[in-house]
């Protein structure tokens, strides 16, 4: 058993201790058997919530009512859930009710994939009623149980397809295609949040390009923000969104380059997303034009926070074959600027007002300190305050004050 199973062993340990079943679930265990990095640990028992709220020491009622209860373990957080089986998905929110039930077949028989609905348990041992294993073997995405049924009742899945597509480079089924073709519409129904959760991980996907490609041949883009206005813009992802994103922002300033017939702003509207991704995929795309514009110049680098040079180099790469970056050279740069922002100028606004004392406050402030800050940057000036004055006293008397 890998590292971080072995650390959640005690919590499934303890629920057997205490006459419960306990197992590993979900997507621990699919990527663990596809040997790959394993994210979030989720524990599946037959324990009721308020049963395990008694036995551990720590708990935080996360989501009660669909049976999850986050048990914090040597500072580690578990999601410890309930075997259920989900009500009635009504108006394609969340069931609105869940049944707890005693059997962990059950509980897999409610999961989304194949892939998906395998349980591991205390001893290591594989419980994969639906086939996964071999569906891994074969690189084969499949519902558990029926693809129409399954989409019906929740469209998020045919989502989720094409981001498990884009994680694990996986194909459809053919039935589980044939379903998605079918009931694609029902993701209109979906809120975008849900939807734009998946996106972000469809685009950091290594096989992103499959991905579209399988959503270019399911259809499900007509139902989807932005795609479904602009019929070219599955194609042009076909053609230009081949290597993955490192940060969601840099997946809408993509997008939004691929294609500028909807800027950031829609992007970011349409698909409801936070205002620090707007703010970052703005401040990104300003970048890159400036790039285009000037190449590496200060001046562009000027406009990122250290922590965006990855995405601001995977931008360049994506898209300017000549202009090929690496990232180290990039971080270099960035650490030689002599300014960071306007507050690292040795000067500021008050100061040049008093310099100039004859002129009246007004935007030739602000004018002044961004030709300083310019010049600054582009080493046409040292941040030196006796330089920085000379020269808007220079500025002044071409101004003709
Ligand atoms: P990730 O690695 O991105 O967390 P995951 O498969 O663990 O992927 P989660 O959203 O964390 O995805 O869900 C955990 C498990 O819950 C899934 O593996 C699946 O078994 C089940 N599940 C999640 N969402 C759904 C859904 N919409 N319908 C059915 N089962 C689902
Ligand atoms: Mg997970």
């Amino acid at each position: 058993m890998e590292q971080p199973f072995k650390e959640a062993l005690p919590i499934l340990h303890q629920l057997e201790k205490q006459g419960h079943q306990a197992y590993f679930v979900g997507g621990s265990v699919r990527d663990y058997l596809l040997k790959r990095p394993i994210g979030d640990i989720d524990i599946a028992t037959s324990a009721l919530p308020r049963e395990v709220q008694s036995i551990f020491k720590k708990t935080i009622p996360v989501g009660i009512e669909h049976g999850t209860v986050l048990v914090r373990y040597h500072n580690q957080s578990y999601e410890v859930t309930t075997f259920r089986i989900d009500g009635d998905y009504q108006d394609f929110r969340h069931p609105e009710q869940v049944e707890f039930v005693r059997d962990i077949q059950e509980d897999l028989a409610r999961r989304d994939f194949t892939i998906n609905a395998i349980a591991m348990d205390s001893q290591g041992n594989i419980i994969d009623p639906f086939n996964g294993m071999r569906d891994m073997k074969e690189k084969l995405l499949r519902t558990v149980l029926h693809a129409d049924d399954r989409f019906q009742e929740d469209p998020l899945r045919m989502m989720r397809a094409v981001r498990f597509i884009s994680q694990l480079g996986f194909h459809l089924d053919d039935h589980t295609k044939k379903a998605m073709k079918k009931h694609g519409f029902l993701l209109e129904k979906i809120a975008v949040e849900r939807k734009a959760a998946e996106l972000e991980k469809l685009l950091k996907g290594t096989h992103l390009q499959k991905s579209f490609q399988v959503i270019k041949d399911t259809g499900i883009h007509f139902y989807l923000p932005v795609f479904q206005q602009d019929s070219g813009l599955i194609d042009k992802c076909l053609e230009m969104m081949t290597d993955p994103v490192e940060t969601f922002y840099e997946g809408i300033a993509r997008l939004h380059f691929i294609n500028t017939r909807h800027s950031v702003e829609e992007w970011i509207r349409e698909w409801k997303l936070s205002n620090k991704i707007k703010n970052r995929s703005k401040q990104l795309a300003r970048a890159y034009q400036c790039f285009k514009k000037r190449k590496l110049d200060n001046r562009c680098l000027y406009l990122l926070d250290l922590d965006m040079i990855p995405s601001f180099v995977s931008l360049i790469n994506a898209f300017a074959t000549d202009d090929s970056m690496k990232e180290t050279e990039v971080k270099k740069r960035y650490d030689s600027l002599p300014i960071y922002s306007r507050k690292d100028l040795k000067v500021d606004g008050n100061q040049i007002r008093q310099w100039l004392p004859d002129k009246k406050p007004g935007p030739w402030i602000n004018t002044v300190l961004t030709h300083v800050e310019n010049k600054v940057l582009t080493g046409e000036l040292k941040n030196d305050v006796e330089q920085i004055k000379e020269w808007v006293f220079r500025w002044n008397r071409q101004e003709g004050n």
